[in-house]
């Protein structure tokens, strides 16, 4: 078989065999396919896309293109989540103890920031002394003691993702949905888990700016779990604006606590407990979604769930304290006010509109993102905002709460955070955080 003939088939529409798709992730592997031709037969993809049983023969080659993790040990049921990426989305530090809490183990696997959204396990390097990358072992036998894990993803989980999204990343072709869903679901079939939700973004804040390219990409993945005998539940949310109001590191892991003490923002809150039902229901835990939701409700409520994120955090080395003194964590020499413009004649007005990747940018501005692969992180600084979309809004009125490490660092990010913001003088709706479920 020829790699140029790969190409040509994909450049010409055609569906490519098993044989083929294998060829590829072998020659990836070994090294036989040039970086010319890979990203030659990526652009092909973007142009022609993939069938969704093309997706799933890529996504079953990358996922056996290294280790596959048997967590059989652990037992029957094995829990997950996963994003796929958005601004202020903190909802793994609530979604995984509330689950432990439920009776249902979880092994969770995370990334670091990737774009222009934040990642799950730069945020949770902001507790002291918490280690992030596990050996296998400890991973599975935290999950086994303490009822769930949280650990940085290894190079060994589908390597062939690792190199295909390198090129990616260089030549223009991250956003094709069957690559995205193979990307995605060949790490969550590597990582062996068994109750798999998916939870899709959509809004500027996300990678799909669309209600229907997220719809798809769902579908996607539900049909690529379903085809790989991994059945997943995927539910496509709200990303317009930032989930729940803080972005950073400490600033979301304070939130993300505070959540667990049953004082979360109504957004997150309402997307752990969606998410949580509905694993609960999948994993036969509960009748239905809403004797699912009071129960865990009731572990929000009572400090179940805050006792689980305690235990997660002694596990993995970190400092325990952290949850009643927020302190010992990186914190911002100064703290600022945005506030919304006009003066004692202007009007009350509604925010109309909030935007999540300005809002990001305005975080990445003062160092709270990396330019590059491998740049340190600032992890005290960031914004807590203090109204979202359906606000409503006197002048003057406090709009977002920036923790920064200087006036200068204000200064300068004063004009793209207020340009976030858009307004009404006429009410405007709460979004809802669900927008549509497939399974
Ligand atoms: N997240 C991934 O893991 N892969 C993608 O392609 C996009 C988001």
């Amino acid at each position: 078989m020829k790699m140029v003939n790969v190409i040509l088939a994909k450049r010409a529409g055609k569906e490519l065999t098993q044989e083929e798709i294998q060829f590829v992730v072998d020659g990836i592997m070994s090294g036989h396919i040039p970086d010319y031709q890979l990203s030659a037969w990526l652009m092909a993809i973007c142009w022609q896309g993939l069938s969704h049983q093309e997706t799933a023969w890529l996504t079953d080659a990358m996922c056996k293109s290294g280790d596959v993790l048997d967590l059989s040990a652990i037992g029957d049921l094995v829990g997950d989540k996963h994003s796929t990426g958005g601004v202020g989305d903190k909802t793994t530090f609530v979604f995984v103890p509330l689950l432990a809490a439920a009776g249902i183990p979880m092994a969770k696997l995370s990334g670091r920031g990737l774009g222009h959204t934040g990642g799950t396990i730069d945020k949770m390097e902001a507790i002291p002394g918490l280690e992030t990358s596990l050996t296998k072992e400890h991973f599975i036998k935290q999950v086994q003691e303490v009822g769930m894990a949280i650990a940085g993803q290894t190079a060994e989980l589908a390597p062939a993702d690792g190199k295909i999204y390198a090129l990616r990343d260089v030549t223009g072709t991250v956003e094709s949905i069957p690559l995205i869903a193979a990307s995605i679901m060949s790490k969550k079939l590597a990582a062996g888990t068994n109750l798999i939700i998916l939870d899709v973004k959509c809004g500027k804040g996300a990678f799909m700016d669309t209600e229907e390219k997220a719809k798809n990409l769902a579908e996607t993945m539900a049909d690529v779990g379903k085809a790989l005998g991994r059945p997943v539940t995927a539910v496509v949310t709200d990303m317009e604006q930032p989930l729940g109001n803080a972005v950073g590191h400490t600033v979301e892991v304070i939130e993300a606590i505070e959540t667990l003490k049953g004082n979360g923002p109504d957004d997150l809150v309402e997307l752990c407990l969606s998410l949580g039902s509905l694993a609960l229901v999948a994993a036969g835990k509960a009748k239905d979604e809403k004797t699912a939701r009071e129960q865990l409700s009731k572990y929000l409520s009572d400090g179940t769930a805050l006792g689980y994120f305690r235990k997660l955090v002694k596990a993995q080395g970190g400092d325990d304290r952290v949850v009643d003194d927020y302190s010992l964590m990186p914190t911002a020499k100064e703290i600022y006010q945005l506030v919304a413009p006009g003066n004692g004649n202007s009007k009350t007005l509604w925010i109309k509109h909030l935007d999540g990747r300005k809002v990001a940018e305005a975080c990445k501005l003062m160092g709270a993102g990396r330019e590059k692969k491998g740049d340190p992180i600032n992890m005290a600084v960031g914004v807590v905002l203090s109204a979202k979309v359906g606000t409503k809004i006197e002048p003057g009125q406090a709009l977002a709460t920036v923790h920064a490490d200087s006036k200068e660092q204000f200064d300068k990010i004063r004009e793209t955070l207020l340009s976030a913001f858009s307004f009404s003088d006429s009410e405007v709706a709460k979004p809802a955080i669900i927008k549509a479920q497939v399974r």
